[in-house]
């Protein structure tokens, strides 16, 4: 095998960019449906479009095969409620969610995800998902069921949460996506949305994108557009040496979906919302350390003098066995399960953990650092389905840690696996290797807005929906994506049959082509996109960060555009790479945007947003207990306001099953 060292060795210089450069050159691309990014949702809102008979399309940032956050892999599947085991209803679990989050998540989305939840998994599996334990690996395990052979996570009692073999989902939905005649274009990025017109709030009928290897330009025209670009990283840090290894996200996610749907006029909540950011390059590699949840629920953690560190039910009431460690506990209706893009849990539905006191008690030197997991000490069936199954079929775990681990000679039969060695507050978290304590406090990252759609999951705008995880209000993580991918797709497609043909707006096209070649023309001098993206998160902490006021976040819009109009302006690319990169810059910027706009308008501290305005400082104040949704029209910001629980009452129904029926797309 030739390393790059090699390469450069013998070569004695760097390689010629490889591609064909075509800058100007315009390639048209006319489907029903366009799909802006093929991640999980993406690729699944593709599939779901093409069945129902319609052409599609997908531009994706990367390679559709393994592109995305969900590329690499998954090990549980969430909000699997109807599947033939399951104890928790849509409502129950529907309800769960929404009442943990005090009313700050979308509870239609929520609703549609746990209804359709498990049928997209059963069509991964016809897909070639392995979702069953069909070589009776776990026989007599206490999350397997005999019958059907589906393994459960976290909660074995109300079985809801699904462990799955998906180390190879991604490939697969695209082998699906490829059969039934989806038109796949990679490496390709929008630059923006095409609307009726050019007019910001009209119909949308495609995009415009760039090919970030061959510079060439396409225009997509589409009756129907589905957004699915995941979530926003880069925004509030960068690190992109590091990135890659030690992050949750992808690098491509850089909130170009959202910065295209803002300028189009499509309307946002929550974006005010932030948590304390995670990794980017200040943790370690996920699941590469010693941990008690998530993958690794339930796993025994001991100290340097091999002393087990005591598990709390979810009202800090000790368990004594480990089996208790995976049911509910007297007052508990059923566990949630972690990772579905909730940040608060009432108790009723919160999971089972390390005693909660852990720091303290480390501090006080009852426990010896550093720690470590003790798998020996689990049932040998539990062992092997974590260190094994869920490892080796997690997103980026199957090669990094699982291989090199066991490579290495790591046996989990006898040996020990370490934890970070951290600020004692970081063993409170629920992923020791993410574990926000060795993130600057400074860093912030968006959590849990995004797109307001109706129960079509159709914007505000004609011809745009919404398939996601990170930027859809109610969406959660990686099942959840897909089955939002595969609703939205629906719709989209049954929109599309009876829409009329896609203009595309002349001057908006030109308009559009020019600036996105516009760093093309700068003098070589200019600040490259690297120097950019660390000037936009710097604003972005600074200016917008945990505490904020109107001073400080009106100075953040100021210098948010000072960047875009000097540095950002004359801001030179040598290649359609750094192209795209630049292009990723002007929609942080215009995200960045967003965001402070949001904080602006909420005049008022609020918990479950972890939002803090020094100048607004009571907390929760009843008045301000609404959605705010904002948009663009005529370039202005224009705000509304909105019931938390809109999605049951007029124009739609007051029950979530009445709503439901009346527009899933069968
Ligand atoms: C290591 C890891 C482990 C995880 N484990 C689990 C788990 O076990 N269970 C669980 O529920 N969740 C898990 N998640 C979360 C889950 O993977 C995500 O929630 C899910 O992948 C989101 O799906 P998505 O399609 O919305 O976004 P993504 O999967 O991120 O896909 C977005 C797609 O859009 C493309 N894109 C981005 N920008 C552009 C652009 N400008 N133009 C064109 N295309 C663009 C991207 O290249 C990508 O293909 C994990 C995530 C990671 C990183």
């Amino acid at each position: 095998m030739s390393t790059w060292h090699d390469y450069v060795q013998r070569n004695g210089a760097l390689p010629e960019w490889p591609y064909p450069v075509n800058y100007g050159k315009v390639n048209e691309v006319v489907s029903d449906v366009l799909v802006i990014g093929g991640g999980v949702a993406g690729l699944q809102a593709a599939i779901n479009a093409a069945r129902m008979g319609t052409k599609v399309a997908v531009l994706e940032r990367g390679h559709a095969k393994r592109s995305g956050s969900g590329g690499a892999g998954v090990d549980h599947w969430h909000g699997a409620v109807t599947n033939p085991c399951s104890k928790v209803t849509p409502e129950m679990y529907t309800q769960a969610c929404y009442d943990s989050m005090q009313g700050w998540t979308g509870g239609h989305v929520r609703y549609i995800i746990t209804k359709e939840s498990w049928d997209t998994l059963l069509d991964c599996e016809k897909m070639g998902v392995q979702i069953r334990d069909a070589k009776d690996e776990f026989k007599g395990a206490d999350f397997r069921d005999e019958k059907t052979k589906l393994m459960f996570a976290y909660d074995y009692k109300n079985r809801h949460i699904i462990r799955v073999w998906g180390y190879n989902i991604k490939v697969k939905l695209y082998e699906e996506a490829k059969r039934v005649g989806v038109n796949i274009y990679n490496r390709v990025m929008p630059t923006c949305l095409l609307t009726t017109g050019g007019k910001q709030g009209a119909k949308v009928v495609g995009a415009t994108a760039v090919n970030t290897r061959t510079g060439e330009f396409y225009v997509f025209r589409a009756k129907a557009t589905v957004i699915a670009t995941g979530g926003v990283g880069r925004l509030f840090d960068f690190a992109p040496e590091v990135t890659a290894s030690s992050s949750m996200g992808d690098l491509n996610a850089a909130g170009v979906g959202e910065a295209i749907g803002w300028n189009a006029g499509a309307e946002f909540v929550c974006m005010e919302k932030t948590s304390p950011g995670r990794l980017a390059g200040y943790a370690y590699a996920p699941y590469s350390m010693a941990n008690a949840h998530n993958t690794y629920h339930g796993t025994p953690i001991v100290d340097a003098n091999g002393k087990e560190v005591p598990w709390d039910d979810a009202f800090n009431r000790p368990i004594k066995k480990i089996q208790g460690r995976f049911l509910p506990s007297e007052g508990q209706d059923f566990i949630l399960g972690e990772g579905i893009g909730i940040s608060y849990y009432l108790e009723q539905y919160r999971n089972n953990g390390l005693i909660h006191d852990l720091p303290e008690r480390i501090r006080e030197g009852e426990f010896k650092l550093p720690l470590y997991a003790d798998l020996t000490r689990l049932p040998e069936v539990e062992r092997r389905s974590i260190f094994g199954m869920m490892v080796g079929n997690e997103g980026k775990t199957r090669i990094p840690i699982y291989d090199t681990m066991t490579k290495a000679g790591f046996d989990p039969d006898k040996d020990l696996f370490q934890a970070p060695v951290m600020p004692l507050e970081g063993y409170n978290h629920s992923n020791f290797w993410a574990a926000g304590i060795n993130t600057p406090p400074t860093i912030r990252s968006l959590a849990g807005g995004g797109f307001l759609v109706d129960w079509n999951q159709r914007t505000n705008l004609k011809g745009l929906y919404i398939g996601a995880g990170g930027n859809l209000f109610g969406g959660g993580c990686h099942g959840e994506s897909h089955t939002t991918g595969r609703y939205a797709g629906r719709h989209a497609a049954e929109y599309a049959k009876t829409a009329p043909e896609p203009v595309a707006d002349k001057q908006q096209v030109e308009a559009e082509k020019t600036r996105a070649y516009s760093a093309l023309k700068q003098g070589k001098e200019g600040n490259g996109w690297k120097e950019i993206n660390a000037a936009i998160a710097r604003i972005m902490r600074d200016y917008c960060g945990q505490y904020k006021n109107e001073q400080t976040l009106n100075l953040g819009l100021r210098l948010l555009n000072e960047l875009k109009t000097t540095e950002l302006a004359s801001a030179y690319a040598s290649n359609p790479h750094e192209l795209g990169r630049l292009l990723e810059c002007h929609s942080l910027i215009t995200v960045g945007e967003l965001v402070i706009k949001a904080s602006l308008e909420r005049k008022a501290s609020n918990s479950i947003l972890d939002f803090h305005r020094l100048d607004y400082p009571a907390m929760n104040p009843p008045e301000w207990n609404k959605l705010l949704p904002i948009r663009q029209e005529d370039n202005k910001v224009s705000v509304r306001e909105l019931p938390l629980d809109f999605h049951l009452k007029a124009p739609y129904a007051s029950s979530y099953e009445e709503n439901y029926q009346k527009h899933c797309v069968k």
